[in-house]
């Protein structure tokens, strides 16, 4: 499993209820995203688009059905076999304790500088770090409060892209920026993640209308499934 580098997701008639909770929130819902290819998932607040794509890195397993990730049930993996292929962007960017290199390294401790300093340049993070007078070595302060929202979810994304790894999973990543930088850093980022898997959650129409597959949720349901044009 480690050692096959591909990343193909595929769902398989998946339904998950949170537990203690009384209804499903996911409804029989199946896919395959596939390598070289983004996915992308729109719909309403609360139709489970962040649920969804929670499961595929075990935030929480499923209820019924079956994830598989180049043909293995996720279950079978340890969690860090399976995590180690994931780069997940959570929806506000998270940072830790350090400077922003370390931030940057944390999902792949041997990245060089020059990987380090392509990963942000292509999460368009260079030009802010480098107006700090220590550049990559600036800390952050507790809490993040010397950085902004949107620095912050491009030091995220800025973090997955160094691990350089199968799947790239964002959760409404690109909220924050602005539609210039939304639109150079999708660019910069289809050249890099070439043959990755992409899953993403958008609320801007813009952000997905080059994705290979769209898929519309609602109410935990799949309504629609195909390219921006046929759907
Ligand atoms: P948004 O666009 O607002 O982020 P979403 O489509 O990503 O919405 P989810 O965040 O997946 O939707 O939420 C789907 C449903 O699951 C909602 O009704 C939400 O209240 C519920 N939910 C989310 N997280 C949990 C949790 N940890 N425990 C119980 N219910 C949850």
């Amino acid at each position: 499993f480690s050692g096959n580098k591909k990343g193909v997701v595929e769902f398989k008639n998946v339904s998950f209820k949170y537990p203690d909770a009384e209804e499903n929130i996911l409804s029989d819902i199946s896919f395959t995203a596939k390598p070289g290819e983004t996915t992308a998932f729109i719909g309403s607040t609360g139709s489970g688009k962040s649920t969804l794509i929670n499961l595929i890195p075990r935030f929480f397993d499923v209820t019924e059905g079956q994830i598989l990730v180049d043909g293995v049930d996720i279950r079978e993996v340890t969690q860090k076999d399976l995590r180690d292929k994931i780069g997940y962007v959570p929806q506000k960017g998270i940072l830790f304790t350090g400077t922003i290199a370390s931030n940057l390294r944390y999902g792949n401790p041997d990245a060089t500088d020059e990987e380090i300093r392509e990963a942000a340049e292509i999460a368009q993070a260079t030009e802010f770090i480098d107006s700090k007078p220590e550049g990559f070595d600036t800390k952050i302060a507790q809490g993040g409060t010397n950085v902004s929202g949107g620095q912050k979810q491009r030091l995220s994304i800025a973090r997955a892209i160094a691990k350089n790894p199968e799947i790239y999973i964002f959760d409404d990543s690109f909220s924050a920026l602005d539609l210039k930088t939304d639109a150079a850093l999708r660019k910069a980022l289809k050249k890099k993640t070439g043959d990755s898997t992409v899953l993403i959650v958008a609320q801007r129409i813009s952000t997905i209308l080059h994705a290979e597959q769209i898929i519309v949720l609602d109410e935990g349901k799949v309504i629609g499934k195909g390219t921006h044009e046929e759907l």
